[in-house]
């Protein structure tokens, strides 16, 4: 992929100075370390020291136009992987790459329980959608919904957390209506045909009249194949919402 499509973070952005002695103190009391490299990280700038900070590799605008995955130099504006498919959401964008340390973050976020991370990862979602209005121009926000036994293993669902950030940031209501009914294996190992063969039916609607004539931007931490999205968006547009739209924290980059 080319440089030029790779944007650094502006941490200043994000990053708050701290404001008082009190916080002083508790950084001295205790101290806070970088959660991908363990770094003492000083200036309250948890949860990433500033060279693992400079590594996320945020997406500019070299993407393809439907799945948001970064495009090499000699694709046009579609990517040859959703050149012979076709998708159920309008267009799917990823905030950065799915790579060290980003990874690690969204990994301890997930099945580490670090939920610390949420402020880190929402608002990286947000400068998206402040930098792309289109996407939040939609009338509420869709988590993709976790089986009950798998949520009962995990204790929270990490792409709720993520909604509830995003939606609060823009002033959007989190939409419940779409439940998982089916509890499907991991998709990790799985083959693209076996991954959309797993999430079939995994998903039903369990109040309609909050979906229809909705246009609806789903919100979930990661894009690997697109299965687990499009069966959502899927299951919304047959309730009878107008648009569905994607964006995740991550996307892996086509092989
Ligand atoms: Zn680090
Ligand atoms: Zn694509």
């Amino acid at each position: 992929m080319e440089e030029s499509n790779i944007k650094r973070i502006d941490f200043v952005t994000w990053r708050h100075r701290k404001s008082s002695l009190w916080e002083g103190l508790l950084d001295f009391l205790f101290p806070q370390h970088c959660v991908v490299c363990g770094h003492y990280v000083p200036e309250g700038g948890f949860p990433l020291c500033n060279s693992c900070l400079e590594r996320v590799k945020l997406l500019g605008d070299s993407i393809c136009s439907v799945c948001g995955r970064p495009l090499d130099s000699t694709q046009s504006r579609i990517c040859r992987y959703c050149r012979h498919k076709s998708f159920s959401f309008a267009c799917a964008r990823s905030v950065a790459l799915y790579e060290t340390p980003l990874k690690e973050c969204i990994h301890a976020f997930k099945y580490r329980g670090i939920t610390t991370l949420l402020p880190f990862l929402g608002n990286l979602m947000l400068e998206y959608l402040e930098r792309n209005p289109f996407l939040r121009k939609v009338d509420g926000i869709v988590a993709v919904p976790l089986h009950r036994s798998r949520l009962r293993e995990r204790g929270f669902n990490q792409s709720l957390l993520l909604a509830r950030y995003v939606a609060e940031g823009f002033n959007l209501p989190v939409l419940s209506g779409v439940r998982r009914v089916k509890s499907t294996l991991p998709q990790v190992g799985l083959s693209h045909k076996e991954r959309e063969k797993n999430l079939k039916n995994a998903f039903c609607v369990v109040r309609p009249h909050d979906l229809v004539d909705k246009e609806i931007l789903i919100v979930d931490d990661v894009f690997t194949s697109g299965a687990t999205v499009e069966s959502l968006a899927r299951t919304l547009l047959k309730a009878g919402s107008k648009r569905v739209m994607v964006l995740t924290c991550a996307t892996s980059s086509l092989t």
